[in-house]
This record gives structure tokens, C-alpha cells and sequence, in this order.
């Protein structure tokens, strides 16, 4: 029998036992009759529902007994503010981007519902932590709201902001983000992101990149999505110059990830998402020295035709990697367990990997791999319970298969129930 679990009934100050036939904490071996106990929101201890019970006579009992415990998803590459089932075409890239940006204007209407059902959405797939870009920060409320924890990297568009200057354009986004810091809840946060390589001038890219390090904050942005995006930075022609005609600073005669080095992009705290077409043993290598980490999208770039991000060669020089979902205008789903599923597909990893990607090493690639993305005694308690009691060879494989059908029944960040398929 499972307890009645309501979110109101759940304080972080309330001790409380999570147990479940399996929990699996991603950084060590399998607990069967496992538990979590949870304490101020955070791991207070990990071992076998009979050690932790004996020893917290006075903790909650949390039961799912035909369920397992893993970490909650970690979301390294996300937009949460484009709704399913209406977004432009697929492939290729830069049909697809012009058919978005017809529609920016009629998008505004509905950004913050999208956003509220995306966040819920990922909540439901079990994500703890998120994250996302948007322009100008315009899906932090909705982050904020969802109970997720994490950061929104808000992206600026320097030709339309400020006073028509580099400087002029940084000045404003890091003031905009500053005020968005304002009030926020414990673990959500606000950056800055320079959104691409093609839509952000080489100086407010550089000035962008340099401020944000001053500052101690991450910075996102999307490096060689597309073969248009390497046409545009190596030669200055085809599909993104026909649709950003004033950009003149392509063909440099570089790829992507080289010139995001010159301009100072790259960075231990850069997220490069993407790195899905022609990123060559040269680039990784770049990737690795300067410690640049990777989100992979992988059903995004298949959707828009931008081919496959070497990942294994990046997982073995040493490049931290994440998963990310990007957005409904680019991919099926939110579902980062989904997402990981189809890496393991795609590459051939293991099911154990694929679950390392879409916990510990999405925390890791986001810095955060002290707090979250396994359980350990110490971290938070981000976390979700899948409804499957696996029993084969290959655990993590069946229980990526059951998060991505759908298969999360609860999720906990920082200790608070945030989710609970009973209680709708
Ligand atoms: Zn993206």
C-alpha cells in the first residue's frame, strides 16, 4: 500500500523517509529496499529502509514499493516557451528558424502559457533542474513557479536593445538580469546567454563572455547547431545570411567552435549546446583545453538535420556532457530520461551511461555536480520515482525506457514534493 502523499504535507524541515523497492544512486551500487532520508531539503542519508527506519523512529515514511528512486533529471539545454503540436517544419535549420521568426510576433501572446506547461511537463518527467534560455529571461517566472530549481540564460538580440553599441547592449542584458535576480526563489537563478554565433556580434559576444566570468556566472549559447551556422562562420554564405543579411562578421574562414574561442566564448563555465555539425577532432580538442561543456540535443538535431555531435569522442578527451531537450518547436518532448534514451540509441552507450548523462553529468557540466545529480549524503534532495522495479541485467536501461514512457510518478527537488502522479 502506498501512503497518501500530498505536497502540503511535505516540509523541507520535516525529516521524511523516501523508500522504494530499488534506489539507484547513479554515484554508487544499487540499494534493494532502498531509502533516501531527507532533512532541510537535503540527503541526510542513503542505505536500506529497515537502517533508516530503525535509526529515524520519528522521520515520515514516504513508501512507492514497486517503484525505483533515481536522481532527478538534470536539463542542461532548454526553452521552455513554444507549446507542441504547432511549430514550424522540420530540417533544414535555417528554413526552420525563419518559419520561428515569422511567427515571434504572434508567439508573444502565448509565451508564458507555453512556458508554464513546458516547466509542468518537465516536472512530471521528473526534471529537478533546469537550464533554459529565452530572450531577455522571459520564462524565469515560469521556471521559478514550476518548483524546479536552476538557472534561465537570458538571451539578447545586441542590434535591438541599448544604445546601438556593444557595450551599449551588455550594459542593458546584465542589468536585465540583474533586476531578474531579484526575489527569487532558493537555487533559481538568472545568466546571460549569447545566443548564437551567427546572432550576436564577435565585440558583445566577447564583452558578454568576459562580463559574465566577472560575475562568476555560467553562460550558455548554441555553437555549431547546423550546417548553415558552420557555412555562415567559415565562408559568410548560404541559408543564415539569406535571413540575418546585416551580419557581416561570417566567413572567417574558421569553424564555429574555433571562432567561438577567439571571441572568448569558451570557458570551464560555457555550455555549449549543440556541437552537432562537423565538430572535428581539432574542435574537441579545443573543447577539452578550454573546458567548455556539451549539451546534447540529439532528437532536436535530427529534427533539424544538423547531424550527429561526436559525443563519445567528447565523453572520452574529457569534455563534460550533459542532456538537453531544447523546445517543443524542436523536439517531441521535455523528457530528459526520453532524450538520454535516444542517445544510448544513437551511440551505442550502455543504459548506465545514458542515466549518467541525464543526472550526474548534465550536474557536472553545469557545475553544480556537488550538489545534485546523485544520490549522496549532503546533496539535495533532487530526485524522482520511477514506476518500475527492474529485475534484468541492464537496470538503467529499463528504467530510462519507463521515465521516458511516461513512468515518473513523483519527483522531489530539495526536498519538496513537487510532483505526485496520485494526486494529479
Ligand atoms: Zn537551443
Amino acid at each position: 500500500m502506498r501512503e497518501a502523499v500530498t505536497p502540503e504535507s511535505v516540509t523541507p524541515e520535516q525529516p521524511v523517509i523516501y523508500a522504494s523497492e530499488l534506489v539507484l544512486p547513479v554515484s554508487g551500487p544499487a540499494i534493494r529496499d532502498g531509502a533516501v532520508l531527507v532533512r532541510d531539503g537535503r540527503i541526510s542519508s542513503i542505505g536500506t529502509i529497515s537502517d533508516l527506519e530503525r535509526d529515524n523512529p520519528n522521520a515520515e515514511v514516504r513508501r512507492f514499493p514497486h517503484q525505483t528512486i533515481v536522481p532527478g533529471a538534470v536539463n542542461v539545454h532548454a526553452h521552455l516557451g513554444f507549446r507542441r503540436g504547432d511549430g514550424p517544419e522540420g530540417g533544414p535549420f535555417s528554413k526552420w528558424l525563419a518559419a520561428l521568426i515569422e511567427r515571434l510576433p504572434e508567439k508573444e501572446a502565448w509565451t508564458a502559457e507555453a512556458a508554464r506547461n513546458s516547466a509542468r511537463e518537465a516536472v512530471e518527467a521528473g526534471t529537478t533542474f533546469m537550464a533554459e534560455s529565452s530572450p531577455y529571461g522571459e520564462c524565469l517566472p515560469q521556471l521559478a513557479e514550476s518548483g524546479m530549481v536552476g538557472t534561465v540564460y537570458a538571451e539578447f538580440f545586441p542590434h535591438d536593445i541599448g544604445d546601438g553599441t556593444p557595450e551599449g547592449a551588455v550594459d542593458f542584458i546584465f542589468e536585465e538580469a540583474r533586476k531578474l535576480r531579484e526575489g527569487l526563489p532558493e537555487r533559481v537563478d538568472c545568466a546571460v546567454s549569447v545566443h548564437s554565433t551567427y546572432t550576436v556580434d564577435p565585440e558583445s559576444s566577447r564583452l558578454a563572455a568576459r562580463r559574465s566570468r566577472e560575475m562568476g556566472w555560467r553562460l550558455a549559447v548554441h555553437i555549431s547547431e547546423s550546417p548553415e551556422e558552420v557555412e555562415f562562420v567559415r565562408n559568410g554564405t548560404g541559408g543564415l545570411t539569406a535571413i540575418f543579411g546585416s551580419n557581416e562578421w561570417g566567413g572567417t574562414g574558421l569553424s564555429p567552435v574555433l571562432y567561438a574561442e577567439n571571441i572568448e566564448l569558451l570557458s570551464p563555465g560555457t555550455i555549449a549546446a549543440h556541437l552537432a555539425t562537423e565538430v572535428s577532432e581539432e574542435d574537441i580538442g579545443v573543447l577539452a583545453r578550454t573546458g567548455t561543456a556539451a549539451a546534447h540535443c540529439p532528437r532536436s538535431n535530427d529534427f533539424l538535420d544538423c547531424g550527429v555531435s561526436p559525443v563519445p569522442r567528447m565523453i572520452e578527451r574529457g569534455v563534460r556532457v550533459g542532456i538537453g531537450t531544447d523546445g517543443l518547436w524542436s523536439s517531441p518532448s521535455l523528457n530528459v530520461f526520453e532524450e538520454a534514451l535516444f542517445a544510448v540509441d544513437l551511440h551505442g552507450f550502455d543504459g548506465a551511461t545514458g542515466l549518467e548523462l541525464a543526472t550526474i553529468g548534465g550536474a557536472r557540466a553545469l557545475g553544480v555536480g556537488d550538489e545534485t545529480g546523485s544520490l549522496e549524503a549532503g546533496k539535495w534532495a533532487d530526485l524522482a520515482v520511477v514506476d518500475v522495479a527492474p529485475s534484468g541485467s541492464e537496470p538503467e536501461r529499463q528504467i530510462l525506457e519507463a521515465a521516458a514512457d511516461g513512468g515518473v510518478v513523483a519527483t522531489v527537488a530539495g526536498g519538496r514534493l513537487i510532483y505526485n502522479r496520485d494526486e494529479g
